[in-house]
């Protein structure tokens, strides 16, 4: 009956600040997560969280936003301040899309409503941890499924062949590349990418998001990789 721990998964020996004041949802997110090879710490209020994150090196933070005291906006504005820049993933059973908007705006960088699925929860975990290693802006090339994409001849390969894309979809994927995992709002994307500020053309988006799609997509009208994250815009999920 003694078995072994389970040894935990490669490359997930990644330090994770768990922020959530009730009780059973922190022990079942905690013990899921040591599960899954992490290593966790839980506070129960977000300025033990604060003092935790500033006397050791944390990985990600999730953070619940309903606490005791300083609430989870509190916190994370907090962090930021402070220039912390590791990734937060906001949890809460308030689901307004305005009060998304407020937690992304406040240098959250992925969103969770209550109750969630702990497996989409692990995604998200690993997709913001996934951004983290590498400075994508040093790389000379990224590859996600059966597409390469290299930066230095601008050339776009797909199984090995040549995929023809105009300027500004080369400048979207390549915005994508840069923020991946993150939720990119049409209005960031159109600033980013059109190099203009205005919500008024954000069709112009979702236009070159579908036929950028069509090019990189195995399946375009069931994206694995430029995902659309409801009512907030989009996410690269390569
Ligand atoms: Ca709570």
């Amino acid at each position: 009956m003694s078995g072994r721990p389970p040894a935990p998964a490669p490359g997930k020996s990644r330090r994770l600040l768990v922020v959530e004041d009730e009780k059973s949802l922190a022990v079942t997110l905690s013990d899921r997560l040591l599960a899954e090879g992490y290593a966790v710490e839980v506070r129960a209020t977000g300025e033990a969280a604060l003092e935790a994150v500033a006397a050791s090196s944390f990985d990600l933070v999730l953070l619940d936003v309903m606490l005791p005291g300083m609430d989870g906006f509190g916190v994370c504005m907090e962090l930021r301040r402070r220039g912390f820049d590791l990734p937060v993933l906001m949890l809460t059973a308030r689901a307004e899309v305005r009060e998304k908007i407020l937690g992304l705006k406040l240098g959250a960088d992925d969103y969770l409503g209550k109750p969630f699925d702990m497996l989409e929860l692990l995604a998200r975990v690993e997709a913001l941890l996934r951004r983290r290693p590498s400075a994508p802006q040093s790389r000379e090339s990224f590859t996600f499924g059966d597409v390469t994409v290299d930066l230095r001849s601008a050339v776009v390969t797909r199984g090995g062949e040549p995929v023809p894309l105009s300027t500004l979809e080369y400048r979207l994927l390549g915005c994508f590349l840069q923020h991946r995992g993150e939720v990119l709002s049409r209005e960031r994307l159109l600033d980013e990418v059109w190099g203009y500020d205005s919500s008024v053309f954000s069709r112009t988006v979702d236009v070159h998001v579908a036929t950028l799609r069509q090019k990189i997509e195995a399946n375009p009208s069931r994206p694995a990789f430029v995902v659309t994250v409801h009512r907030l815009g989009y996410r690269f999920d390569g």
